[in-house]
This record gives structure tokens, C-alpha cells and sequence, in this order.
């Protein structure tokens, strides 16, 4: 009888859960030269990719939950290999067939998302509850757009500000938009980079229903991980939608002359945008968040040291929203730090987490009274 080594057998687990990229790798060691971790921790990349290849992966370390995604090594692999999706065949062999433990605060997560239909563990009936004196109209067939904030800005008290301040640009503009009912789930992304495939699914064919029944063609969201799954995740799924970031609409209407900015919001303050990953180098939109900043008067637009495709990640992708990084191995005080260097006076993102991440480092570390971190759609929001 011929039985499979034990070897043989993860290697397969790896490349039967979506790891097929491996095969690729020869072992340059350009990604563990580039992953950020390596700045604060050790993160052996390429190991981990020759394990993965000789079957014998450690399925039950910490190195299996660190990657936060970013893709900072995929965009540096001569071989192209996509990293990502082996880290997350590695984490669904241990969360789906059970080869390791799931750290407990995403196991938290995972739960509440695949019972109430989001992260947070709230009732999906409070889910539009953000909106209530904001009079935004629930989405109808006739409806042009359907604007999807995102779990983050739904439910959390502090990014609740995201959500109405964009309700309130559309309503200043008359844009025909709407919300989805009370039925509709977490987007699914980064559930699935944190090896829950299983839920994903589920959260993909209701969402997917969900749109589908109430006609939805257009969908403008503020999440650029919402963005990347609905646009590059969902289609093959059977959910074709046109999907556009926030940024991107705003930046369209005002190229269009429908948006004017006309408020100051400061004298010459100065601006600092951090490229979200799932914008920035998952799906290559820098120039839209910017032309926005440098549209709103009384704002000074400066850079970070390292921006655009070379953007240091807020340490919030993959799941590790979810997970408690310790002090000292924060990338989001990190990038705080070098915002203070740059001479910054506002931090302005373009993601949840990535406002999650700077609020609690500019908290953290005592920088609040000097450093605001606003998202793009609340600095147009006060400029209108
Ligand atoms: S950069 Fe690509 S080819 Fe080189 S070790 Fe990493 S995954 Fe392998
Ligand atoms: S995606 Fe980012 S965090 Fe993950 S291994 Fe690559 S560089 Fe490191």
C-alpha cells in the first residue's frame, strides 16, 4: 500500500487550499528583504515559502497570523509569486481543517462575523442606525447608487464620522444614492485572507442575493478592502458590479465641476495622505485621493518619506485589525512617528483601518492635541 508522506501530505493541504504560487519560488529572499516586519521583528518570508514547498510547515506559529497582507513582497518577486495566497492557504488549513489554533481575538471576529454579519458582534438591525437623522433614503431599483460604508464606519462610534460625512456630501449634492437594508454582511475580505473561507462564502452569495433582488448596478464604498473584493473578488463569484472607492467618485465629480470646494479648512495646514495597501498597491489608485486633498483650500498636500507603491501598511490588513500587535512592532506608530518628522498637521486617510490604526497610535502616544487623523471624505465635508 502506498501511503503519502507527512511532508508530502501539507505540501498538498497548502496547494489544494489556494497555495499553487508556491511552486514558483526559488528561494531569492527578495520578500523577506522587503516585508516591513523585518524592521521590528524578524519575519522569515522566504522560509516560510520553502517550507511550505517541503511539506513542513510550522502550522502552529505565530508567523502563521503576522503577514498583514500588504504586498509590498508580491511587488518585488521576480518570480511573481503571490505570496498572499499562500499565507492564506497556510491560515485556512489551520482555520478550516483544524491543523493549528486561531489566535482568540480573530477567532472573536470570525465568529461574530459569520453569526451577525460583522466583526463587531452587533445586531445587524443597528446597522444603518449612523444614518438615522442624516435622511438617507434605503436603496431602490431606480436608485443610481448604492453607498456601502463599510462594518467599520457602520457600527464604530469613532468612524461613524466616515459614514455621515459622506451621506452629507451626497445630500449637499443631490446625488441619487441609497442604503441597503439591514440585511447586508461584512464585505468578506479580510475574513478570507484570515483563512475563513468558509464564511467568506456565505457573506459573498447573501451580499451577492442581497444586490442582485434590489437591482444594485453601482456601488461607492469607503473601504478599499470592501473595494477589492467587490471589484476583483465577487465577480467570479457571480456579483458584476461597477465599484468605486470614495475617493474615486469624489475626485470624478470634482473633475466634473459637480463638486466645488470652496471653504477653508485651515491656514496652511499641513497634510500628509497614507496610502492605504488595498488602494494603493492592490489596485493602483494613488492620484484621486490626492487631487482631492490638493483641492481643498487651506490645505498644504507633503508626503511621507515612503508613499505610493513604497507606502508602509498600517499594520491592519489580513485580519490583524482584529489582532493585538505590541508596542514597539506598530507600523501605524511608526507612520505616525514620521508624519510628526514630515512637519504634518493632519494624518488623511482613505480606509477604516487605517483610521482604526493612527487614531489609537496618535492616542497611544500621546500626540491627539498636535496630530489630527481625518478621513478624505470628512476634510471634504468641512470644505463644501
Ligand atoms: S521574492 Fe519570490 S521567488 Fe524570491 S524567495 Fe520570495 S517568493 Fe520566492
Ligand atoms: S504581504 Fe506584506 S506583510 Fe505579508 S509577507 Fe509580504 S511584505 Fe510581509
Amino acid at each position: 500500500m502506498n501511503t503519502l508522506s507527512p511532508y508530502k501530505e501539507a505540501t498538498e493541504v497548502i496547494l489544494q487550499a489556494g497555495g499553487e504560487p508556491v511552486k514558483l519560488c526559488y528561494q531569492c529572499g527578495l520578500c523577506t528583504g522587503t516585508c516591513p516586519w523585518n524592521t521590528v521583528r524578524s519575519f522569515m518570508v522566504r522560509r516560510i515559502m520553502h517550507e511550505a514547498q517541503l511539506g513542513a510547515t510550522d502550522f502552529g506559529s505565530e508567523d502563521v497570523w503576522t503577514c498583514v497582507t500588504c504586498r509590498a513582497c508580491v511587488q518585488r518577486c521576480p518570480r511573481g509569486v503571490e505570496i498572499i495566497d499562500v499565507m492564506r492557504a497556510i491560515r485556512r488549513a489551520v482555520a478550516s481543517l483544524g491543523l493549528g489554533i486561531v489566535p482568540d481575538a480573530l477567532r472573536i471576529s470570525a465568529k461574530n462575523i459569520a453569526g451577525a454579519g460583522n466583526p463587531i458582534g452587533e445586531a445587524p438591525e443597528k446597522r444603518n442606525d449612523w444614518a438615522k437623522d442624516l435622511k438617507v433614503r434605503s436603496f431602490a431599483s431606480s436608485t443610481e447608487i448604492l453607498y456601502f460604508p463599510c462594518c467599520v464606519p457602520s457600527y464604530d462610534p469613532d468612524v461613524k464620522t466616515v459614514a455621515r460625512a459622506t451621506a452629507t456630501i451626497f445630500n449637499k449634492l443631490g446625488i441619487d444614492y441609497g442604503l441597503i437594508g439591514t440585511q447586508a454582511r461584512c464585505c468578506g475580505e479580510s475574513i478570507r485572507k484570515a483563512g475563513h473561507e468558509d464564511t467568506f462564502q456565505s457573506l459573498v452569495q447573501n451580499n451577492i442575493n442581497l444586490f442582485t433582488t434590489n437591482g444594485v448596478k453601482t456601488i461607492v464604498v469607503s473601504s478599499p478592502h470592501c473595494y477589492h473584493t467587490f471589484k476583483n473578488e465577487y465577480p467570479e463569484l457571480g456579483g458584476k458590479f461597477e465599484v468605486l472607492h470614495t475617493t474615486q467618485y469624489l475626485a470624478s465629480l470634482i473633475e466634473q465641476g459637480k463638486l466645488k470646494l470652496s471653504r477653508r479648512v485651515g491656514i496652511n495646514k499641513k497634510v500628509i495622505y497614507s496610502d492605504p495597501c488595498y488602494l494603493g498597491r492592490h489596485n493602483g489608485i494613488y492620484n484621486e485621493p490626492r487631487k482631492i486633498l490638493q483641492s481643498i483650500p487651506g490645505l498644504k498636500l507633503i508626503e511621507f518619506p515612503d508613499a505610493r507603491e513604497d507606502a508602509l501598511c498600517c499594520g491592519g490588513g489580513g485580519g490583524r485589525i482584529w489582532m493585538d500587535t505590541p508596542k514597539g512592532q506598530r507600523f501605524s506608530d511608526m507612520r505616525v512617528e514620521q508624519a510628526v518628522a514630515q512637519g504634518a498637521d493632519i494624518i488623511a486617510v482613505a480606509c477604516p483601518y487605517c483610521f482604526l490604526n493612527y487614531r489609537d497610535s496618535v492616542l497611544s502616544m500621546g500626540k491627539a492635541d498636535t496630530m489630527q487623523v481625518k478621513d478624505i471624505s470628512e476634510l471634504v465635508a468641512e470644505a463644501i
